[in-house]
C-alpha cells in the first residue's frame, strides 16, 4: 500500500521523500526528531508532542516554518490518508546544507507515519534485564537525532540478552537509551531529575503518581529497589527486573508498576475514544 509523507512544505509518496546527502543532519548527525503514537486514529498527547518538537528546534537554533496549528493540521491530514489508526509518526527537522559543513543552516522538515510494534507481552508479565553503562547523553533534554553511542552498543546489550541500558556516571542514573527510569523503595516512587530527556510519558506518570520524587538517585540505589521500571512512548511503562546479572525486588514486576501501566494505558484509552 502507497504511504504519505509531508516532505518540503507538501504531502507526497513517502517514497518519493528526499534529503541532500551533504545535509548536517548525515555528516554531522545534527537534527531533531519527535515520535508520537496514534490510536484509534487519535495522535496520543499532540499537544505535549508539539511543544517538545518546537523547544528542541528552538534549542538548536533550527528553522523551523510551522506553528503548532500548521502541524496538527498536517498531522491529522496524515492519519487520514495513511489509514493511521494505531501507528507511530515521526517529526524530522535536519540542520541543512552548510557551506562549511559544520553550521547549522536552513534544513530539510519531514512528517512520517510508521508501523509500530510494542514490546511482547512476555516483557509485560516477567520484566525486561537492563545493562548498567557509565554515559551521559550530551544536551540530554534536547530531542536530537544524536543516538550513535546507543545504536552501536545495542549489539553489545542484546547479545548480553538485555532489552537496553541503564546509564549511569559519577555513580547517578540517568536513562536509558530511549526512556526514563523510575524507581520503587518502600512504596515510594523516584525518578531522577538531571541529564534526561523529558518524557512526555514520564510527564503522565508524574500526573498519574504527584508524590513522586525528582531527585538524583544513585545506580546503588536502583540495583536495591524493590521494583524499577522504564517509559516511553513506545514501551508505555515497562517493568525491570535484572540490572546485569542483579535480580531487581523479588525479580518480578512490582505492584506499582503494574498498577501505573493500568491506570496509563486507561488514560489513553479515555482520551483516544
Ligand atoms: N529518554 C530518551 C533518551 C529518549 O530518546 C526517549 C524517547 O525517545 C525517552 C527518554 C522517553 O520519552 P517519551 O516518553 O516522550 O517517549
Amino acid at each position: 500500500m502507497k504511504t504519505f509523507c509531508f516532505a518540503n512544505s507538501q504531502i507526497i509518496e513517502s517514497e518519493k521523500a528526499k534529503i541532500h546527502p551533504m545535509d548536517i543532519g548525515l555528516i554531522r548527525g545534527y537534527g531533531i526528531f519527535d515520535f508520537f503514537r496514534t490510536s484509534n486514529y487519535s495522535p496520543v498527547f499532540l499537544n505535549d508532542y508539539l511543544d517538545r518538537f518546537i523547544r528542541s528546534a528552538e534549542k538548536t537554533f533550527l528553522a523551523l516554518d510551522f506553528g503548532k496549528e500548521e502541524l496538527s493540521q498536517v498531522i491529522h491530514e496524515l492519519i487520514e490518508k495513511n489509514d493511521l489508526k494505531n501507528g507511530g509518526i515521526r517529526m524530522f527537522l535536519s540542520g541543512g546544507v552548510s557551506e562549511n559543513h559544520f553550521s547549522p543552516t536552513k534544513g530539510s522538515f519531514f512528517i512520517f507515519c510508521e508501523d509500530l510494534d510494542f514490546p511482547s507481552k512476555d516483557k509485560y508479565e516477567k520484566g525486561v534485564k537492563l545493562l548498567a553503562l557509565e554515559h551521559i547523553r550530551s544536551i540530554a533534554d534536547i530531542k536530537t537525532t544524536n543516538y550513535a553511542f546507543p545504536v552501536w552498543h545495542s549489539k553489545i546489550w542484546k547479545k548480553e540478552g538485555a532489552e537496553d541500558v541503564i546509564y549511569h556516571m559519577n555513580g547517578q542514573v540517568s536513562e536509558s537509551s530511549r526512556s526514563n527510569i523510575f524507581i520503587v523503595k518502600d512504596g515510594k516512587i523516584s525518578t531522577p531529575a538531571n541529564h534526561i530527556l523529558h518524557g512526555i510519558t514520564r510527564k503522565r506518570l508524574l500526573e498519574l503518581a504527584p508524590q513522586t520524587q525528582i531527585r538524583n538517585i544513585t545506580l546503588k540505589e536502583a540495583l536495591n529497589a524493590d521494583e524499577v521500571f522504564m517509559t516511553s512512548t513506545t514501551k508505555k511503562v515497562l517493568p525491570v527486573t535484572q540490572i546485569d546479572e542483579l535480580k531487581i525486588g523479588n525479580g518480578h514486576p512490582g505492584p506499582i508498576t503494574k498498577k501505573l501501566l493500568e491506570e496509563f494505558t486507561e488514560l489513553e484509552q479515555k482520551i483516544s475514544v
